[in-house]
This record gives C-alpha cells, structure tokens and sequence, in this order.
C-alpha cells in the first residue's frame, strides 16, 4: 500500500498502511476567527488534517463562491498555528500554481474528478492529491483519473468514496461503502470515506463513518463548523465540534480495535 505524506516539518500526517487521515474542517473558509475556532476544536478531538475550500464549485452561480486568495491565507495561517496539514480544492486549471503555493493537499472534486486538463495541471505540481470519486462515476473511473495525476508526476494520491446518484433523495447521495475493499483490491492507493457529502444529513454521519472505517478506509472527511445555520455553505450537514469530538471517540475504538491510528 501506498503512504500519503501529507504537510512537511513537525505538521506531517501520513495516510495509508495503517495510518488513517482524519481530515476535518468547514465546507468554505469563510473568516480567520470561525476557522481558527473550528481548528482547535477538531485538532483537539483527533483530526490531523485542516480542510477549506476558499474556490467552491457551487450549483447556482449566485451562491457563495468562496474567498479566493485571501481564503488560501487564511487556512494557511491557521493551518501552522494549530500544526496541521491543510486541504483545499482546485477547481481552474488558472489556479492550480496559486494552490500549490498555499496548500499541502489539493483536493480535486467530485464535479471535477473527470476534468482531464485539471487533472494533468494539478499532476504537474508534485503535491499530494484527494481525489474525490465523482457522482456519476464507477470506481474504474475513479482509478484512471488518479492515473492521470500520476501519469504527470504526482504519485501521491488519496482516493475519496463521497457518495454517488442514488434514486432515493432522501439523501443527498448514496454512500458506496463497497468501493472501500473494492479500491484496496485493484490499487494500491489509500481510500478514505466522506460521510458528509455522502449524506448530507448530520444524523447519519456517524453510523457512516463508523461503516467506513469498519470497512477498512484509511480515513474519514468529515466537515464541520461550530455555526451550521450561519454557514456560507454546506451548513445543513455539519457537524458541530462537540459532536464530531464524540464521532472521534467512537472511531478510535474502531481504529484500535483494527490496529490503526491516527
Ligand atoms: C467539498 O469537499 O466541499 C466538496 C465540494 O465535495 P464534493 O466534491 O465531494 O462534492
Ligand atoms: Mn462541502
């Protein structure tokens, strides 16, 4: 199995081989003083990788678009006070070197997992990726794009089982916990679980991420912010701090209980 390196001095968290990347943070960055809260909150529950997005691929263009550059300063800043590794997404091939710059991981995203240019750019930049499995997407298609990131240089890639289309919108989509051993079986790439996107519902997020790990993902994305209702986006499905510390516990045990860490 491949080990994902992911930051650089004391901030180092490493994902896969029995390392799991519990990757954990607002939707959108969306002031200094909300994500430096929320970071100390999910730093001192276990996670070990900061995430937020400051570029937000959104369905309606009149939506939250995210705070740009000064969005990538920010979770940069809070990202060293707090010791963690930082994850943002990508979503122009315009930005990817403005990224780079910033961030320890780029995320590529489920509407973008099939974008082959931003795929090749963001290979190019050598930083370790998380790629998220798009939602129409099978899991073969999710292994030939990270072949692409790796076919241009980065080796370094994270899968993301996020939830695909499901007839059922009860859900915001359908979490295919199958495609955990199912990925670990064709690649030797690391695979974590995103309760939160997979479901939408907070209520549900737990037994999720519980399943994931049980079925053997080498992490959990969970996102979380300490004021849902005021949230620029993604509010309905976070997690406040306190309960996503109480999700951590319980994952522990499962971790340990399978001889992981994290
Ligand atoms: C996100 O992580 O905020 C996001 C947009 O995720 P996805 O690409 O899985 O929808
Ligand atoms: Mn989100």
């Amino acid at each position: 199995p491949t080990i994902v390196e992911v930051g650089s001095g004391k901030a180092v968290t490493k994902v896969g081989g029995g390392h799991l990347g519990m990757i954990a943070g607002p939707c959108a960055v969306e002031s200094a003083e909300r994500l430096d809260q929320i970071a100390g909150e999910v730093k001192k529950a276990g996670a070990n990788i900061l995430r937020g997005g400051a570029f937000k691929p959104r369905t309606s263009p009149y939506s939250f678009q995210g705070l740009g550059e000064e969005g990538l300063k920010i979770l940069r800043e809070v990202g060293d006070r707090h010791g963690m590794p930082i994850v943002t997404e990508v979503i122009d091939p315009r930005h990817v070197e403005l990224i780079a710059e910033y961030t320890d991981m780029i995320q590529l995203g489920a509407r973008n997992m099939q974008n082959f240019v931003l795929l090749t750019e963001v290979g190019k930049t050598h930083k370790p990726v998380l790629m998220k499995r798009g939602m129409a997407a099978t899991v073969k298609d999710l292994l030939m794009s990270a072949e692409y990131v790796i076919a241009n240089g980065t080796t370094d890639v994270v899968l993301c089982e996020r939830g695909v289309k499901g007839f059922d919108n009860s859900c915001r989509n359908m979490l295919d916990v199958a495609a955990v051993p199912q990925v670990q079986q064709m690649s030797h790439l690391p695979i974590i679980v995103d309760p939160s996107h997979a479901t939408g519902r907070p209520e549900l997020i737990p037994s999720c991420a519980l399943a994931g790990l049980a079925a053997g993902a080498d992490g959990i994305h969970i996102e979380v912010h300490n004021c849902p209702e005021e949230a620029m986006s993604d509010g309905p499905q976070a997690l406040l701090p306190e309960q996503y510390a109480e999700l951590m516990g319980q994952l522990k045990k499962v971790a340990e209980a399978i001889g992981k860490k994290f």
